[in-house]
């Protein structure tokens, strides 16, 4: 026959009541043998605050009586009369105006029995582990620490850890599976590991978050206030992320606090002593005694809201990131690279970060919606006036927010938001023009940050790392431009050792193409110079090796300064042109073998090239003999042609020299050539042209300083030099170019000795 409600609680020993919710009829914790007892099962642990509530739940099920242990007087305790105790699984408790206190003589069991709790309750979708609990135990009336020994989570309520709340052990499924007797499967989606490896990552030892989730969880947990009032309190679990910011099911911000005692919800677990009471705040009343157990209890659900609406950005961006955050892909400036949501997410933090830092409506225009911006600072102007000043100063955000996102969804609404608008654009160029107001400084442009430094300092991925130098291109050093290819359309992504071609000494020539030289600006006297300027900046360009080893490889005689020198006066003028066509040059030459190996041209001894005998032979065979006193200048001229080595002449040779270019025709041309292809081949060196030059289609749209060498009018030439018997410097003169162009012309297409008028 089962024991009537009151038998039962007497018989149990619970001695189970609150603080001003005291009932005389109750069994008090007192030194009577009767109240002192532990419960010998589980179920006997689900007691109500309330003796109604408790008639009620261990009244209709007073079988579970039959477990009752018999009365172990030796565990009773000197509870004091004026305490309220409870035991509860092996442990005496007792109450006081503190809350709850432990008696020093009881000690936890273990291993207890779990059985089916006596209401069926469900879980609603999405719901959070911790809520459906809290819900629960509102539902059978019983506190929470009572609820969680219940359910087999918690077997010592004297140490209360919500590991649950991350992961459920497998005996902590068994048992809620048990008690609620619903599946275990139902149980995991509930907890945060539902999320591990997506947005969270969780120690599975420790049952704990751990680092490495960008932004994963947000302190405590924001909330809808519709979806509290369409559930009657429940809570999603996906509030918890750092990532939700808006419900998509309202079309609203989410609310991070409450609206009476203004904390954030759900930073501690329920309080211990108390029954739930879901859509409550559970934190300390604003002006309660720090012993107190008084709550705030303010109704969550009339928290105030940004309303957004169904089309707008921030939530098209908040279903964009949950999308992510389920493995699908994001375009945008990734293209058809392959991320993980953390490397996405890793990105969108970084940025986000940077926006937090600098909350500049101008900056934000356009990248993050105007209402956001007046909400916050709406916002601002309500705090009190020494927090608006921390509100409005714009700083970078706190190291501690790499793991933990901002507490207000707002600011989170807003930096995700512009962020992410940021890393949408299908071109790292047009990103790079949306992400520089945000992190174009005036700390950065006083002191230009060294991209590689800049780069390492974050975890992120090589796409977002080309959109930010993509944004700094213009702050960045001549050299860190060419390095990072800043003019390419779309900016490389550059790794931090690229060292690219890993044989570009045999790519490139000591002097750079004249085709290409004679385009570009004069940047010293020398024309050599230019030329070796050129070359050492297509080695360097999208790489990382240093200028030393460029020139070493390159067997360049050029020191940095003057390196530096070349391109500071180039940046003044045709930077953009100039830079562009070194890039493309570098491009083209890591993408491309040339025909001829220009390290091996390097290292071949010319010593022995154009004899007297042959030049003798050569200038008699054309009848020019008048070029004879021209032998070494000829010489250095072919040396020069042949190894793409600057080959220093005196000034009397260089006359000579433009003696020969303007007198030579093109079958003495010729002979010389096949004298060189002879020489060369006596060397080992076959199969290779004798000259070659990089194609001027690859910058034919840019607007270069000088133009083309290539559209000289050569029978115009010709005609000064053979009919008018012009210097070079006077033919340069008439048509309107250089004399080094002049001269690049006639070598390479010399006049023919008989010219019709
Ligand atoms: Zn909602
Ligand atoms: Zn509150």
């Amino acid at each position: 026959m089962p024991l009537s409600p009151a038998a039962s609680i007497r018989t149990r020993g619970y001695g189970v009541s609150d603080v001003g919710n005291r009932d005389a009829r109750a069994p008090r914790v007192k030194s009577d043998s009767a109240e002192d007892r532990f419960a010998a099962h589980i179920d006997a642990r689900v007691l109500s605050r309330s003796r109604q509530r408790r008639t009620s739940v261990v009244g209709a099920y007073g079988h579970w009586a039959s477990d009752v242990q018999k009365e172990d007087t030796s565990d009773r305790t000197a509870v004091d009369s004026g305490t309220l105790g409870w035991s509860c699984d092996g442990v005496r408790y007792r109450r006081d105006s503190s809350g709850l206190r432990i008696s020093e003589t009881f000690f936890a069991r273990s291993s207890v029995k779990t059985r089916t709790l006596p209401v069926r309750f469900h879980p609603v979708e999405g719901e959070a582990i911790d809520s459906y609990l809290e819900a629960y135990a509102a539902r059978i009336g019983a506190t929470s620490a009572e609820f969680e020994c219940a359910v087999g989570l918690t077997e010592n309520p004297r140490n209360r850890r919500c590991g649950w709340l991350v992961q459920l052990s497998g005996q902590q499924l068994a048992n809620l599976s048990e008690a609620t007797g619903l599946p275990m499967t139902c149980f995991p989606q509930m907890t945060l590991s539902h999320f591990d490896g997506r947005a969270v990552r969780v120690d599975v030892g420790q049952r704990s978050l751990t680092h490495g989730a960008p932004w994963g969880f947000v302190k405590g947990s924001r909330f809808c206030p519709a979806c509290l009032v369409d559930t009657g309190g429940r809570w999603s679990l996906i509030w918890r992320l750092g990532w939700s910011f808006a419900c998509l099911k309202h079309c609203c911000l989410l609310a991070n606090e409450c609206p009476e005692c203004g904390l954030p919800q759900r930073v501690q677990p329920y309080p211990a002593a108390l029954q739930p009471k879901p859509g409550c705040c559970a934190n300390r009343a604003p002006n309660a005694d720090r012993r107190s157990q008084t709550l705030c209890g303010a109704t969550l659900a009339s928290a105030t809201v940004v309303e957004l609406g169904g089309n707008h950005p921030s939530i098209a961006v908040q279903r964009d990131l949950y999308r992510v955050i389920d493995g699908v892909p994001h375009r945008g400036v990734y293209g058809r690279g392959v991320h993980t949501s953390f490397e996405i997410l890793g990105d969108v933090r970084n940025l986000a970060r940077e926006i937090l830092g600098n909350l500049d409506e101008a900056a934000l225009a356009g990248l993050v919606p105007a209402d956001l911006l007046a909400a916050r600072s709406l916002k601002s102007k309500n705090v009190p006036r020494s927090m608006g000043a921390a509100v409005s100063v714009p700083e970078r955000a706190p190291a501690a927010s790499l793991q933990l996102a901002p507490l207000r969804a707002l600011d989170t609404a807003i930096a995700v938001t512009g962020a992410w608008t940021c890393l949408s654009a299908t071109e790292i160029q047009v990103s790079a023009a949306l992400v520089r107001p945000i992190i174009a400084r005036p700390a950065h442009s006083l002191r230009p940050p060294v991209p590689v430094a800049f780069l390492e300092d974050r975890c992120i991925t090589p796409a977002l790392a080309s959109v930010y130098v993509g944004a700094l291109g213009p702050d960045l050093t001549s050299v860190e431009q060419l390095r990072h290819r800043t003019h390419t359309h779309p900016i490389p992504i550059l790794s931090h050792r690229a060292r690219g071609s890993p044989e570009f000494d045999r790519r490139i020539p000591s002097l750079f193409w004249e085709t290409w030289s004679l385009q570009m600006p004069l940047v010293t006297q020398w024309s050599r110079t230019r030329r070796k300027v050129l070359s050492v900046a297509v080695a360097l360009c999208g790489s990382r090796v240093s200028f030393a080893e460029v020139a070493g490889r390159l067997q360049i005689s050029l020191k940095m300064h003057t390196f530096n020198r070349a391109l500071a006066s180039i940046k003044e003028s045709d930077w953009v042109s100039v830079a562009t066509a070194i890039e493309r040059a570098s491009e083209f030459l890591d993408a491309n073998r040339p025909p001829i190996d220009y390290r091996r041209r390097r290292t071949i001894d010319y010593a022995g090239i154009l004899p007297m005998t042959v030049w003798h032979q050569i200038c008699t065979e054309h009848g020019l003999l008048t070029l004879m006193p021209c032998a070494d200048a000829v010489r250095c001229f072919l040396v020069e042609r042949l190894s793409l080595q600057p080959v220093v002449l005196s000034s009397a040779e260089a006359n000579c020299l433009k003696r020969y270019l303007g007198t030579q025709t093109p079958s003495m041309a010729r002979a010389l050539d096949r004298h060189c292809r002879e020489y060369l081949a006596a060397r080992g060196v076959g199969g290779e042209p004798l000259t070659w030059s990089l194609d001027t289609d690859l910058i034919h749209d840019l607007n270069l300083p000088e133009p083309d060498p290539g559209r000289v009018d050569m029978e115009a030439l010709h005609a000064l030099i053979r009919n008018e018997c012009c210097s070079l410097e006077q033919a340069a003169e008439q048509l309107g170019v250089s004399t080094g162009v002049i001269a690049y012309c006639l070598a390479n297409h010399p006049a023919p000795k008989h010219l019709r008028r």
